[in-house]
């Protein structure tokens, strides 16, 4: 192949860098300058031109899926395999290392991975056996503690002891965790690093054959290295190899989980003569969309800065939308995603990207109900998280005491002290008198030794009296109380870190969609139909990998990708920047690069928005916009209205303007300004019918009591209305079932 095709699609500077003499490299530039681009391209130079085996190359991408682009992109440039050539994330290389080293690094041959959940249920018994109380030594916590740790490449005997109680007991435990994991072959994600990092260390001749191996190793990605990912790179290069490092230092977006944007200064502190290239063209997106990321960005201080320029036109401007609640702003994604599908798009050209997992249940509840396919990314759909699924099976076997598979989900979670050996003895019961397991547990519980029989009576006692409990509330508060008196939510609340806080925000917004949940049938229990329906989007709804679908992730995981049309939803403060920024410092420009990664992401149109009011977590909030919105030039921004301008006062209403989004022209300055009001019934504002009801009507109905009309959907029969309900919030009834009474 002629070496003109590698460099022929490329600018100046990026061929500067592909073509750069073989030495270590960095490549620092914004986002869609084509780093990514450069570092496939320098492999393809480096086979093609000075004759690098493919075998001798080592890539770290930042996820399998960008790992397997790489490849098809090579092979297709260089027509040959890439099969020998090395390429993954830190993770992924150093598992296929201590494979092929197993005995070397100590381990057996068989070793298991422990994912989080496992290396937690494992931490929790190296508490219990050391006989400390669990609520003073919450497991989370130290399985927090412990991984920092181990990702700075510290094992628990190079910490000194300062004899300070609490660092001696998580010390302690450290190590016997440590103990633990070694006699039972298990290693954890930190540990995939550390063992090889160990290991490179202590057998000189393994590192010398690997080094000799890997003349050429490459980073994407360089900003969000962590210390042990560093040191790993550092011991494995060596002071032969040569290494390309791309990064953005305004990307990164990890430090919460130990991430050091540090690391690109320290690169060219630690490798010699580094050369460096920025890249400053920007090929992704508009320049409407690139002046938004930009001045967004430009708020960060402590930046390497750079400018990043396109020749491409200007674009549309950026749309942003005020919605009226997070209902009515899935509604308008909706229906900006049907326009654009209409005009031809492909879905998977699309993305919805959000800050929180939790909000993507109103926007999947709006896709499925619009029959658009498609996929959440990096995560699970709402209703198949581990944490819902956990308080879903407490409703069914309240429910349904004979549901075997929710006693078994739940009959230790969160864990109570019933033991796989009680749990067996329940199974081999319930098969020998062909029972459930409900019923054989409490027939079991009394031959039990006494430890095992107070818990699993415990586990029996509360459940019957949980029901009684609830039994006259209402579902939102019937949901409340079971994440409450199981303890789920307290279990979930004492993980540390921002994987606890994901599951407690998820449980509160299942009390969210129960609130919201409006049941139809009224011969059928709410609890039971609101169960169908879960279960029903947890099915198999969710796009086939290879069906043309719109994308859903939260920001954190859209790094690196790029799609036609994006939209960021839930531009709110407390939401994004979340709240959780306010108490550490850093965090909140840590939430700025986040916000930066999720404008660049968009090519052609970016729509943003945000919630005058927001049930979230199982509150209503009225959070106000983002911050990010009002450091976006006012001239990038085309403002539109929600259609119902119910929450309007009187005064500000032009009468000029109509039903429908309303465009005004005139940018953020007086957005925020105009008062919202809930509550609505203000009047002053056009009125549309439906099945006989008004805009703007007061209706009244049985449970929910007095709410104002805000919207209709659907005709006759399907017809729906929206009510803001005084006490209740805004919610959507079938009209025919509704049973509404005008006041
Ligand atoms: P990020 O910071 O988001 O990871 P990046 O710097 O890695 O972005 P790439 O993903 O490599 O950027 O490139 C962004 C887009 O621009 C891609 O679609 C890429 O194909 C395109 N691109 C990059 N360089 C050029 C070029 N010289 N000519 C045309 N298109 C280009
Ligand atoms: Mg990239």
């Amino acid at each position: 192949m002629n070496p003109e095709l590698i460099l022929d699609p490329l600018n100046a500077a990026q061929r500067e860098a592909v073509s750069a003499p073989d030495a270590n490299l960095l490549v620092l530039a914004g986002a869609g300058s084509g780093k990514t681009r450069v570092l496939v391209h320098r492999i393809a130079w480096l086979v093609h031109e000075f004759g690098v085996m493919p075998f001798g190359i080592m890539a770290v991408t930042f996820t399998n899926k960008a790992a397997a682009e790489m490849r098809a992109r090579l092979e297709q440039m260089l027509d040959i395999s890439t099969r020998g050539m090395w390429v993954g994330t830190f993770h992924g290389l150093s598992h296929r290392f201590l494979r092929a080293h197993w005995e070397q690094a100590g381990l057996p041959q068989n070793f298991q991975i422990l994912d989080s959940d496992d290396q937690l249920r494992v931490i929790k018994r190296v508490t219990r056996d050391m006989n400390l109380d669990e609520d003073r030594w919450p497991p989370k916590q130290t399985q927090w503690w412990i991984n920092s740790h181990k990702d700075e490449g510290r094992r628990a005997f190079e910490i000194e002891d300062h004899g300070e109680p609490v660092q001696s007991t998580l010390l302690s435990v450290y190590r016997q965790y440590e103990a633990a994991c070694e006699r039972g072959g298990m290693v954890d994600f930190a540990e995939l690093l550390l063992r090889s990092w160990e290991l490179w260390l202590k057998d000189a001749a393994l590192l010398a054959h690997y080094r000799q191996r890997f003349q050429h190793l490459l980073v994407d990605e360089f900003q969000d290295t962590n210390t042990i990912q560093y040191k790993w790179l550092r011991a494995l290069a060596g002071p032969e190899a040569r290494v390309t490092a791309v990064g953005d230092d305004d990307q990164s977006i990890y430090g919460w989980r130990g991430a050091k944007i540090e690391n690109i200064h320290q690169f060219q502190r630690d490798f010699t003569g580094v050369r460096l290239v920025r890249l400053e063209q920007n090929y992704r997106s508009t320049a409407n969309i690139l002046n938004a990321a930009n001045a967004v960005i430009a708020n960060n201080y402590g930046r390497l800065g750079k400018n990043l320029w396109t020749d491409g036109g200007e674009g549309d401007p950026i749309t942003l939308y005020a919605a009226f609640n997070e209902q009515d702003e899935a509604r308008y994604i909706v229906d900006e995603l049907q326009k654009w599908i209409a005009a031809g798009h492909q879905r998977a050209e699309s993305a919805i990207l959000y800050r929180s997992n939790a909000q993507s249940r109103v926007l999947e509840e709006a896709l499925l109900r619009a029959g658009i396919p498609y996929r959440v990314y990096g995560g699970l759909r709402f209703y198949e998280r581990l944490e819902i699924k956990n308080a879903l099976a407490y409703l069914r076997l309240l429910l349904n005491r004979n549901d075997d598979a929710a006693f078994e989900r739940v009959v230790n979670t969160p864990p109570r002290g019933i033991g796989t050996s009680t749990i067996d003895a329940i199974r081999a019961a319930a098969r020998t008198r062909s029972v459930p397991l409900w019923a054989a547990a409490k027939d079991i519980a009394s031959s039990l030794p006494a430890r095992a029989r107070n818990a699993l009576q415990g586990f029996i006692d509360m459940v019957n009296q949980l029901q009684r409990d609830i039994d006259s509330l209402e579902l939102a508060e019937k949901v409340d109380r079971v994440l409450l008196v199981t303890g789920l939510l307290e279990y979930h609340r004492t993980e540390k870190g921002e994987r606890g806080e994901t599951r407690v925000e998820n449980l509160e917004e299942l009390v969210s969609a129960c609130r919201a949940f409006t049941p139809e049938d009224p011969e059928r229990g709410a609890m039971e139909q609101f169960l169908d329906t879960a279960s029903l989007d947890a099915g198999d709804t969710q796009a086939e990998e290879f069906e043309d679908s719109v994308q859903l992730m939260t920001l954190h995981s859209a790094k690196g990708l790029e799609y036609p049309l994006v939209f960021l939803a839930g531009m709110e403060e407390n939401l994004f920047p979340h709240a959780m920024s306010r108490e550490e410092p850093g965090r909140l420009e840590e939430e700025r690069r986040l916000c930066y990664v999720g404008i660049t992401r968009a090519m052609q149109r970016l729509i943003m928005s945000y919630a005058e009011s927001r049930r979230l977590h199982g509150r209503e909030t009225m959070n106000g916009m983002s911050r990010f919105l009002r450091e976006i030039p006012p001239e990038l921004l085309q403002e539109i209205r929600p259609r119902l301008q119910v929450t309007r006062p009187m005064g500000s209403w032009n009468s000029s303007n109509k039903w429908g989004q309303t465009p005004i022209s005139h940018g953020p300055k007086k957005m925020g300004s105009d008062p919202i009001f809930l509550g609505g019934g203000r009047g002053g504002f056009r009125q549309e019918e439906s099945e006989g009801l008004r805009l703007g009507q007061r209706v009244r109905h049985p449970r929910f009591g007095e709410g104002v009309v805000i919207g209709f959907e659907g005709q006759g029969a399907h017809a729906r209305v929206n009510v803001n309900f005084a006490t209740e919030g805004a919610k959507w009834l079938v009209v025919s079932m509704a049973k509404l009474e005008s006041v």
